[in-house]
């Protein structure tokens, strides 16, 4: 098959497919390139569902990047709970400053100017550009990297690579729309040839090269997987006549600006004693539970104490209602429910 007829003919199957399969998501309602920017953000290394649920709360705190610039960083950080790497919530933040103060309250359209703003690399402003704005700028994202590396049995690269970007560039040099062929393109990774391909009705099958020669499944080539450090966070609850006792972590670092129960964070395994004198605590400490919490890059070991104690100016304390407006990462939520449970 001619390469640019190949070219041709996947880009107008991923266009009818895509405008007959699209899933209804609420950015999609309408164009609303403020509203497809903070879906972006959201989406990175998120589940698309969790992400749809909480995508209209965000957007109707914060309709407009002004709205998000003139806020305190701890307002949306509260929301951002339960999505996850918290440090794109403080991207959002500081995006929507740049937006206001360097392009009159409107998000750019410009690749170049997308790119000025925080957090945002070559695949999301290439997203915004052509997704929001229908200019025809090539994404990239791993659903996209597995659809290219099939179509063309392309094997070695486990990541985007300059070979997956040069191929999306030429199919969008070729597309209708930008808008609807780079969406679709992503879709149809997310949703038809995912990890595992739904090969027997895919409307690619006659120009994919893996699916001729049944190499589908062993692309794109996968990454080795490096071993999780082992990390040990002891958390413990103190409680003052029915407050508890909260801390801000640091601005840089695992989970920067959430709060927390005071926390000892170690490398090695450590006593009770060693954590009192670490967290300065006079009170006997009980240990309620433990559990493991896993991240990209490393293994967690959480292991939860309460200990009933006076009123101490060091932490910031709250009731128990008062906890759900506090911005708290998803292993600290864990451990108030260790200490529910107990
Ligand atoms: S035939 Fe299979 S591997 Fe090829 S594009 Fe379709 S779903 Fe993907």
């Amino acid at each position: 098959m001619a390469t640019q007829s190949k070219k041709k003919l996947i880009v107008h199957e991923i266009e009818s497919w895509f405008s007959e399969n699209a899933r209804a998501f609420p950015w999609r309602t309408d164009d609303f390139p403020w509203g497809r920017l903070v879906s972006e953000f959201m989406s990175q290394q998120t589940q698309i569902d969790r992400v749809a649920l909480k995508w209209p709360l965000i957007l109707e705190r914060f309709p407009t990047p002004k709205s998000l610039a003139q806020s305190n960083e701890q307002n949306i950080l509260s929301l951002w709970q339960g999505l996850g790497y918290y440090r794109r919530a403080k991207f959002l933040k500081k995006t929507a400053e740049i937006i206001t103060e360097d392009f009159a309250g409107e998000v750019p359209s410009d690749v170049d100017d997308l790119l000025k703003l925080s957090g945002v690399g070559k695949y999301t402003a290439g997203a915004i550009s052509s997704i929001a704005f229908d200019k025809r700028e090539a994404i990239v994202d791993a659903n996209v990297h597995r659809v290219l590396c099939r179509l063309w049995n392309h094997a070695g690269e486990w990541a985007p690579s300059s070979w997956t970007w040069g191929k999306a560039e030429q199919l969008v040099s070729v597309c209708s729309s930008p808008k609807v062929f780079n969406e679709g393109l992503m879709e149809f990774g997310a949703t038809v040839c995912s990890k595992s391909p739904k090969c027997e009705t895919c409307p690619l099958q006659g120009q994919c090269d893996a699916f001729a020669k049944n190499t589908q499944s062993m692309l794109p080539t996968v990454k080795k997987k490096t071993k999780k450090k082992k990390v040990f966070h002891y958390a413990v609850v103190l409680e003052h006549q029915g407050e508890f006792a909260f801390e801000q972590r640091g601005d840089t670092g695992l989970w920067s600006g959430m709060w927390q129960v005071p926390t000892v964070d170690s490398d090695v395994e450590l006593d009770v004693n060693e954590i009192s004198k670490q967290l300065n605590v006079r009170g006997k400490l009980k240990m309620l539970g433990s559990f493991e919490h896993m991240l990209s890059h490393r293994a967690i070991s959480f292991t939860v104490f309460s200990c009933k104690v006076g009123k101490d100016s060091r932490f910031n304390w709250f009731s128990a209602e008062a906890l759900e407006e506090l911005p708290l990462a998803t292993a600290q939520r864990k451990v108030l429910a260790v200490h529910c449970a107990a």
